[in-house]
C-alpha cells in the first residue's frame, strides 16, 4: 500500500472524492483520512454491500507470508468484522476423490458481506466514518472532476459466481470441488459455519448454463458432503480475475482457464498430503511459467463475448451492457 505522509487537513478545493463505497473505496478512504486528507465517498446505492445478501466470502490467507488480518491492521484497517479462520477442509479432485487438507495456520478466513452488523462492508463504513470520512449515499457520479479516485466496480466478467446462502443443521466444514459438470473451468464450494451455509459454482466459461451448473453443484454436495439446505436464498455476480502481469495476483491455483484437470488433480493431490505451501507456490511463478504468461494473457484477454444474450430484460448475472440494474448487481 502506498505510504502517505500525515499533513494538515486539506482546504476544501483539495478534498478527495472517491467514487464507490465498496471495499476498495472504503479502504482507500480510511487510509487517506488517517493522514488528514478530507475525503468524501460517493456511493450510488442507498447503503454499503448492496451486491451481497449476507453471503460468506473467503479472505485468502494461504498466499500471505504472514497473517492477512494482521496485515490489514498494519494498514489501519483492524479486523473488527466477523471472521473465522478455517484450517481444515476437504478438496475433491476432478474424479470426486476426497483429499483432506490441513493448514498450520488458517488457509482462509470466512467473513460476511452485505450491510448487516458484523459484515466486512458495515465494519469498513463505521471505521471510515470514525476516521472522519463523509459518505454520501444515493449519489451517483456521472462525470469526473477535481481530485477523484474511481473505485466504481469490476470492469468485466472474468468469472461468475452463482449460489445459495441457506440455514442448515450441518456441522461446520469447508469443501471445494473441481469437475467439468459442476463448474465450467472453475470450481464449486460448500461452506458451513454455525448453522449458516453457502454453496456456489464459480465458472470462467459456460455462463449461459449457470442454472444447470448450480443444480449440478447442489446435487454433487448432497451426494459427497451431505448438504442439507433450509430456506435457500440465491446470490450471484461477476468479478474480475485477471491473469496478472507478474503472476503475483489474480492467478488462481484453481483457475481452470490455465490448468487442465490433470494440473488441478496434481495440485489437489499435493494439498491432500498437507503440502499447503503448494498454493503459495502457485502464486510465485517459476521462470518457465513467467515466460508463458504473455501467451496466457493474450489467449484469455477477452473472456466474455456472449453473443447469445439479447440484452433485453435478461437476468444474466454477468451482463455488462449497462441498460438495466442487473448489470450492477
Ligand atoms: C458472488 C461473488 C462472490 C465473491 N467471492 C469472493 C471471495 O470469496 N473472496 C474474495 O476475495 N472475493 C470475492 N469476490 C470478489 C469481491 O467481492 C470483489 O473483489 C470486491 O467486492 C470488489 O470490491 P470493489 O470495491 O472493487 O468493488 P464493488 O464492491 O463493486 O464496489 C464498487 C462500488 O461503487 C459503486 N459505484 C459504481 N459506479 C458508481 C458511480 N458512478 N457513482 C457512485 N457509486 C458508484 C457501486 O455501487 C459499488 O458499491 C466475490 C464476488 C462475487 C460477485
Amino acid at each position: 500500500m502506498m505510504a502517505l505522509t500525515p499533513g494538515a487537513a486539506d482546504p476544501e478545493d483539495k478534498k478527495i472524492e472517491i467514487v464507490g463505497a465498496g471495499l476498495a473505496g472504503l479502504v482507500c478512504a480510511i487510509v487517506l483520512a488517517k493522514v488528514n486528507r478530507r475525503v468524501v465517498v460517493r456511493e450510488r446505492h442507498e447503503d454499503v454491500g448492496h451486491r451481497f445478501r449476507d453471503d460468506f466470502q473467503r479472505l485468502e490467507n494461504w498466499t500471505a507470508d504472514g497473517n492477512v488480518p494482521d496485515e490489514l491492521a498494519e494498514a489501519g484497517v483492524a479486523a473488527d468484522f466477523d471472521h473465522f479462520g478455517v484450517t481444515d477442509g476437504v478438496v475433491f479432485d476432478s474424479r470426486a476423490t476426497a483429499h483432506r487438507v490441513h493448514g498450520s495456520q488458517p488457509l482462509f478466513y470466512l467473513l460476511r458481506r452485505g450491510n448487516a452488523t458484523g459484515t466486512l462492508d458495515r465494519a469498513l463504513l463505521d471505521r471510515a466514518r470514525a476516521a472522519g470520512v463523509e459518505v454520501r449515499f444515493n449519489d451517483r457520479v456521472k462525470r469526473t472532476a477535481g481530485n477523484m479516485i474511481l473505485a466504481g466496480r469490476p470492469r468485466r466478467a472474468d468469472l461468475i459466481a452463482v449460489g445459495y446462502v441457506f440455514d442448515t443443521t450441518m456441522a461446520d466444514g469447508a469443501w471445494l470441488a473441481f469437475g467439468a459438470e459442476i463448474a465450467s473451468k472453475g470450481y464449486a464450494y460448500l461452506l458451513v459455519h454455525q448453522g449458516r451455509g453457502a454453496v456456489a459454482s464459480y465458472m470462467f466459461s459456460g455462463f449461459h448454463d449457470q442454472a444447470e451448473y448450480l443444480a449440478a453443484t447442489v446435487s454433487y454436495f448432497k451426494r459427497h458432503a451431505g448438504l442439507k439446505m433450509q430456506k435457500p436464498r440465491g446470490f450471484g455476480g461477476f468479478r474480475e480475475c485477471p491473469i496478472a502481469a507478474h503472476g503475483d495476483a489474480g492467478w488462481k491455483p484453481g483457475d481452470g482457464r490455465t490448468r487442465g484437470p490433470r494440473g488441478i488433480d496434481y495440485l489437489v493431490g499435493k494439498l491432500g498430503s498437507n503440502d499447503t505451501d503448494v498454493l503459495g507456490q502457485a502464486y510465485r511463478l517459476s521462470l518457465p511459467m513467467r515466460l508463458l504468461l504473455p501467451f496466457a494473457r493474450f489467449h484469455y484477454r477477452n473472456p466474455l463475448q456472449d453473443r447469445s444474450c439479447s440484452h433485453n430484460n435478461c437476468n444474466c448475472v454477468w451482463c455488462q451492457h449497462g441498460a438495466h440494474e442487473v448489470a450492477d448487481t
